[in-house]
């Protein structure tokens, strides 16, 4: 009776995109396995998943799909799992005293949502005001794209980013705001194309009404170059 309503529990949390942590849920034993050896366990997966679908898997187009899965999942769309991946933390100090706040916005989001394991892109806009520590631009960029290549929620995906910016640029003013499509939203299921998701975190200066305001309003600036 109760793994039944785990059961239905379980479902309910993954149809409904509700995440359940801040931090991705990770097995202790997570990097036990190389990358190679986790390759190689991956593509029987794959190959077991085809061919329980009926594919036949000599045919010359699907035979080398199992492997070409298996080394995206590790080293592509789930690559950012791995902590060596994560950008290196290099900062500057804040020479020229610039002491607004600073947007990136339009950063191209590819994840993938951990619920179908179907992507979910989008756009991230990210702001922060220096208090004595600057990094580069594309930082922010590679920031992005780590947290981005995991299993997500993108609320989580969200928070992610700013808890790590906080961590890199020393201060709790950090705010991104995530606009995203799920394709298991667009393309299965209900299957509504136009519908976006829009996640926000502001921490520190950004939970004022007006920083908050300034920042949103940037977003909207309609750059054409
Ligand atoms: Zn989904």
């Amino acid at each position: 009776m109760k793994i039944d309503n785990n059961f239905e529990e379980f479902e309910s949390i993954g149809n409904n995109h509700i995440g359940t942590s801040e931090s991705t849920p990770l097995r202790h034993d997570a990097f036990k396995l190389s990358k190679e050896e986790k390759i190689d366990i991956i593509k029987d997966d794959v190959r077991h998943i085809m061919e329980t679908l009926g594919l036949d898997l000599t045919d010359d187009s699907l035979k080398g799909t199992p492997n070409r899965v298996a080394k995206m999942f590790v080293k592509e769309i789930f690559g950012g799992l791995d902590p060596e991946k994560k950008p290196s933390a290099s900062t500057f100090e804040n020479k020229y005293k610039y002491g607004e706040m600073l947007v990136e916005k339009n950063i191209t989001v590819y994840s993938t949502c951990e619920h179908h394991l179907l992507p979910i892109v989008g756009k991230a806009h990210i702001a922060y005001i220096s208090n004595g520590t600057v990094v580069g631009l594309s930082k922010m960029n590679r920031i992005v794209d780590y947290f981005a290549k995991r299993p997500q929620v993108q609320e989580r995906l969200t928070i992610q980013i700013v808890r790590e910016l906080q961590e890199v640029l020393n201060t709790k003013d950090v705010a991104c705001v995530i606009d995203a499509k799920h394709l298991c939203v667009n393309s299965r299921g209900i299957r509504d194309i136009e519908s976006s998701t829009v996640t926000s975190e502001f921490g520190g200066r950004f939970k004022d009404k007006a920083t908050r305001r300034e920042f949103l309003d940037y977003i909207k600036l309609d750059t054409k170059f």
